[in-house]
């Protein structure tokens, strides 16, 4: 039976949790679609990551003007992806800070992204026209980069290539809770269009040895204490059996399609009914096949995804 198009069959609104982590530090959560985060400084507030338009993004600034009035001076975006910044506008932030590989990933595969990601995920891209145009860092760093909002310490954190390879983990050493972006997933399907399959494992391990006890991962829900390892080490699990699975492919000479199959059955057992999981696997193992022969990533275009799709998933 034919699967519709990513996402466009899901077309119904999901419920919005909004949970305090710590004091001052909120989680906006969606049912596996993706999370934002808030941090109350003492003079101004942090917001983790845009939502796709700014007609949707005002909904998630009601929810944080319900927990204070302080000015949203920070705009931290987790990675590129156009269903997380396409929203920034709405926040007003004077500083939209994001990884310098962030910045060149807008530079070089942004547009293309926009469109992508729109055609995937209509329900996300409520009022598109709301978009005023591409969401641009104005503040970029390497490696780590620390905010003192009053006395919350606030760490931005570059741990390796991984979703993409500019991924910022948001770590408060204090209260232990890490925003961790589409790095880790909550029972929800991690998407590797992007990705660096086999350093997203190891880099995993850094964000493990936060020791975080607190979770706000990309999609999913917030999790704390032992579930947080446990969020990290299904993430880790899906990725190393999609690996081993179209590696065995690779090996044997197998086509793409062959090679999805193969993953396909592997990992439904486990993973079948994570959050758009039928999305995700065509790009995932599209992806996973051109890192076994030695690609970078390629830019997905909204033609391209239809392409693959009708190859692989019709
Ligand atoms: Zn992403």
């Amino acid at each position: 039976m034919a699967k519709g198009f990513a996402s466009t069959g899901d077309l119904a609104e999901k419920k919005v949790t909004f949970e305090e982590l710590a004091a001052g530090v909120y989680a906006y959560t969606t049912e596996g679609d993706p999370n934002t985060g808030v941090i109350v400084g003492r003079d101004s507030v942090m917001v983790v990551d845009a939502m796709a338009t700014p007609v949707m993004a005002e909904q998630f600034i009601a929810k944080i003007r319900t927990v204070t009035d302080l000015p949203i001076v920070h705009l931290v975006l987790t990675h590129y992806h156009a269903v997380r910044v396409l929203g920034a506008s709405a926040y007003k932030a004077p500083y939209q800070i994001g990884h310098e590989n962030m910045r060149e990933l807008v530079a070089e595969r942004g547009q293309q992204d926009w469109e992508s990601e729109t055609g995937r995920f209509p329900r996300l891209f409520r009022n598109a026209e709301s978009i005023p145009g591409l969401t641009w860092p104005n503040v970029t760093y390497a490696d780590n980069l620390t905010f003192y909002l009053g006395d919350r310490e606030v760490q931005l954190r570059w741990l390796g290539h991984g979703h993409t390879k500019g991924d910022t983990a948001i770590f408060l050493p204090k209260e232990r809770v890490l925003f961790s972006g589409d790095l880790v997933e909550a029972g929800a399907t991690p998407y590797t269009g992007d990705g660096y399959i086999q350093d997203w494992m190891e880099t995993l391990e850094r964000v493990r040895a936060l020791r975080a006890e607190a979770l706000v991962p990309g999609r999913g829900d917030a999790v704390r204490g032992a579930k947080v390892d446990e969020a990290i080490s299904s993430t880790k699990e899906f990725l190393t059996i999609l690996r081993d699975n179209v590696a065995e492919s690779v090996r044997q000479q197998e086509t793409l399609k062959q090679a999805f199959d193969r993953a396909h059955a592997a990992l439904t057992p486990q993973f079948g009914n994570w959050p758009i999981f039928e999305h995700c696997m065509p790009f995932d193992v599209s992806r996973m096949y051109d890192e076994l022969n030695g690609l970078e990533p390629r830019i997905w275009t909204a033609k391209r995804d239809r392409e693959m799709w009708a190859a692989l998933q019709d």
